[in-house]
């Protein structure tokens, strides 16, 4: 593709318009709502020097990985951002399982990767003000980071949104405008204000740069496997940014020759949110399905129409992997799982990954997992307790000591998850060229892993 010395083009998924990035804002003008942008870089060239970039910088975050961004350096905010840990899972089932634990960002959640980039992009345009619809997450990663670069924020609310998380983006100093009804509403009053004021608008699904930001979560997952793949990650799916974004990454990887295949991409929705489980099962395209009212008490992604939902089929399908659907009690289930077998505490939107990995239960034993926590149990105290799960928990003994203590049996089946797990942190390894060249040969890159995670005998390496 000529980019006509450019750094990257957009190229509509919708209608395959391509443009250059001063030709045109941050969606299709042509499609609009129903297009999506991918942003294409030069991958040959970049391929040339990607590792040695990633390794000139000693900071381990997401702007390691600034020559394949869209922004420059200068404008970045300077909250440290990305370069979460990826900590193992000790498994006596088959395979290997990693956690990669994204509510370690400044404002606990993946979204803080998309908001960094959105207001370093911002800021270079010189525009004063950034605005975002969001019930939550988003909306608090976009207030953070604004604080963090010092411009002025404004978020548009449904009257959904919970009272936790308009606390959080109140207390970054956001502005809130409460629209009546529910994430379309305010979506549409973004858009409309946004393009009136001349404001940067960061909504999810209209502004095709955000998947930019997140798949720096991809690069890192596979930088701390030392430049090797997982068979599968499993990824929570409400607009489908995040999903796409991940998808995205490792394509790249894949493009620039640094690694030499996919991985099977896994989207978890809940059973009452579940777009596009839907479209995937019916295959008929991801504009097929009709909304349905949304019904999870997992509000982050808790979505009627995916935004992103071209990107999020075609990374699931493009891969060769699932959509997967579970219920409620299975995700509240799951935040315990994690919480209490590793101390990884998610929220209930994040912890559908790990759901889905449960009950999906078909690794094989040569194969490597990563599941994706996008987002800390702190965002939603208040649907942990409503849930009633502690509760029914608390009724029973203190788990199994470490003395051995048996538990009695009904409440083991509710504390003790089927298999017991402790985590560890996997040792960040620094990337040699020698390492790509093995890459390039590699055999089975889980064998590889379980070597590097456990004994990186003769690599420098930093503990995570
Ligand atoms: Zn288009």
């Amino acid at each position: 593709m000529n980019l006509g010395g450019s750094a990257f083009a957009l190229r509509c998924l919708h209608c395959d318009a391509v443009y250059l990035p001063d030709q045109v804002s941050y969606y299709c003008p042509n499609c609009e709502l129903d297009g999506a942008f991918d942003l294409v870089y030069d991958y040959a060239d970049l391929g040339c020097r990607f590792i040695k970039s990633v390794q000139s910088r000693d900071t381990f975050d997401m702007w390691r990985y600034a020559s394949v961004l869209p922004t420059s350096p200068e404008f970045t905010p300077h909250l440290h951002t990305g370069g979460s840990p990826l900590y193992k899972l000790h498994n006596s089932g088959p395979g290997r399982i990693f956690i990669k634990d994204d509510s370690r960002n400044p404002s606990g959640s993946l979204k803080d990767r998309a908001s960094a980039l959105a207001v370093a992009l911002a800021a270079e345009m010189g525009v004063k003000t950034i605005a975002a619809a969001s019930t939550g997450n988003a909306a608090a990663a976009l207030a953070c980071m604004s604080a963090g670069i010092g411009i002025r924020c404004i978020i548009f609310s449904p009257t959904s949104a919970t009272r936790e998380k308009l606390a959080q983006i109140r207390a970054y100093g956001a502005e809130v405008v409460k629209v009546e009804g529910g994430y379309d509403e305010a979506f549409a009053a973004c858009h409309a204000a946004c393009k009136e004021h001349g404001w940067y608008n960061r909504s999810t699904g209209i502004n095709s740069y955000m998947s930019e930001g997140k798949k720096t979560v991809a690069f890192e997952i596979c930088e701390q496997m030392q430049w090797h793949v997982p068979d599968r990650i499993f990824v929570p799916v409400g607009n489908g940014c995040i999903v796409g974004a991940i998808y995205k990454g490792f394509h790249e990887l894949l493009l620039m020759g640094i690694t030499n295949h996919m991985p099977k991409i896994m989207g978890v929705q809940a059973t009452g949110s579940n777009f596009m489980y839907r479209a995937w099962k019916a295959g008929q395209g991801p504009h097929a399905p009709h909304a349905q009212p949304s019904a999870t008490s997992a509000s982050s992604i808790s979505v009627a129409l995916p935004r992103d939902r071209i990107k999020a089929l075609r990374a699931v399908e493009a891969t060769g992997g699932e959509f997967i659907v579970v219920n409620d009690t299975q995700i509240f289930q799951a935040i315990l799982d994690l919480a209490r077998s590793g101390g990884v505490f998610a929220e209930p939107g994040a912890a559908a990954a790990y759901a889905g990995l449960r009950q999906w239960s078909t690794l094989s034993s040569d194969e490597t997992a990563v599941v994706l926590v996008t987002g800390s149990g702190l965002k939603d105290i208040g649907g942990l307790l409503d849930s009633g799960i502690l509760d029914a928990t608390s009724k029973s003994k203190p788990r199994e000591s470490s003395r051995g203590e048996e538990l009695p049996s009904a409440s083991r089946a509710v504390l003790n998850p089927p298999i017991r797990r402790h985590l560890c942190a996997v040792p960040r390894i620094s990337v040699t060229p020698t390492a790509l060249d093995l890459d390039a040969s590699a055999g089975s890159s889980s064998a590889h892993f379980s070597e590097l995670a456990e004994a990186p005998a003769n690599t420098h390496h930093t503990m995570l």
